[in-house]
């Protein structure tokens, strides 16, 4: 009954660094190909598991290589992956990535399999053993909701990660226990200005009238703002050596996930949170730069 549910999207990660973008039509030569396993719901399943926790994962996957491929992936992290569908109709969720040599992304998305996680994939028995959910954006919207519902019901603790960012109904943002954008999502998801620390909390504290309990809005090198009835309140973050800031937010998601688990208060989860946001930014690549349970503990003690 202590277990962490991910109901969320696998992606394989494709990724080419080039001098440039091309232009239409035009053919120009990259470096090799690299494949990287990715998807916000399996990063942070990843990390969560990293970090110690028991974790399940419940997706959809194409039954193609990259599909096989992933699902190892998790497995090898020590995630249960039982729950992890390999749909024969479609493929493998994809994001074909071009890199060029100034560091900018060029991104398409293809959800494939994960646009298939249907409500009817989730029932009140998915969530047995569990005890926390983590839900993001990933996949229809309409298995968000579902999920978050029979969540609800089940006694679950509900993080949501509204990423990628769209307005959502007042009634998730209530069922939700944690809602978690960094700032260019809270601005999206509310339609209110973010530019700076007064105006995030303005923002967040929009989302309260519409009935959500707790926001932790994730600020880059800033840190971490609380936004919740009691009060708002600004948690900085770790000063490090920025190399690849990828996946930061799916890092401090899996650790905030881990500490509320474990009981700890949301002040103690938030700073245990950035710890592991600013130890991913530490390292290249997504998966790769998820932080254990030791790293953390050695930036939290120095
Ligand atoms: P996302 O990756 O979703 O955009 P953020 O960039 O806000 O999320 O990063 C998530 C968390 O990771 C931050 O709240 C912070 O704790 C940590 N973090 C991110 N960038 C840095 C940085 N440059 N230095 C230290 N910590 C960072």
């Amino acid at each position: 009954m202590n277990k962490i549910l991910v109901i969320g999207s696998l992606n394989a990660d494709l990724v080419v660094r080039a001098l440039r973008f091309p232009s239409p039509g035009e053919t120009i030569q990259g470096e090799n190909l690299v494949t990287v396993p990715g998807g916000k719901g399996a990063n942070q399943a990843i990390s969560a598991a990293r970090l110690g926790a028991q974790v399940a994962m419940i997706g959809r996957v194409g039954a193609d290589s990259f599909g096989s491929t992933l699902i190892n992936n998790l497995k090898q992290n020590k995630v249960d992956a039982d729950r992890v569908i390999k749909d024969g109709s479609s493929a493998t969720g994809t994001a074909v990535i071009v890199v060029d040599s100034q560091g900018q992304n060029s991104i398409i998305l293809s959800p494939g399999a994960n646009a298939k996680v249907t409500p009817s994939d989730i029932s009140p028995g998915s969530f047995s053993g569990c005890s926390l959910l983590l839900l993001q954006l990933e996949i229809p919207i309409e298995t968000v909701i579902h999920s978050a519902n029979l969540a609800r019901e089940k006694g679950l603790l509900i993080l949501l990660n509204p990423a990628p960012a769209r307005n959502l109904p007042d009634d998730l943002l209530r069922t939700a226990d944690y809602i978690l954008p960094n700032e260019t999502e809270l601005g999206l998801l509310t339609g209110k200005p973010v530019n700076d620390l007064a105006s995030v909390g303005t923002a967040g504290r929009s989302l309260l009238a519409r009935g959500a309990k707790n926001i932790i809005v994730t600020l880059g090198a800033q840190g971490a703002l609380i936004v919740n009835q009691d009060s708002v309140k600004l948690t900085p973050s770790f000063k490090v050596n920025v190399v690849d800031t990828t996946a930061a937010g799916d890092a401090f998601i899996g650790g905030l996930a881990v500490r509320l688990l474990n009981g700890k208060s949301l002040e103690d989860a938030v700073q245990y949170a950035c710890a592991c946001g600013a130890l991913a930014v530490t390292k290249f690549g997504a998966q790769p730069s998820l932080p254990t349970a030791e790293d953390v503990n050695k930036i939290i003690n120095t």
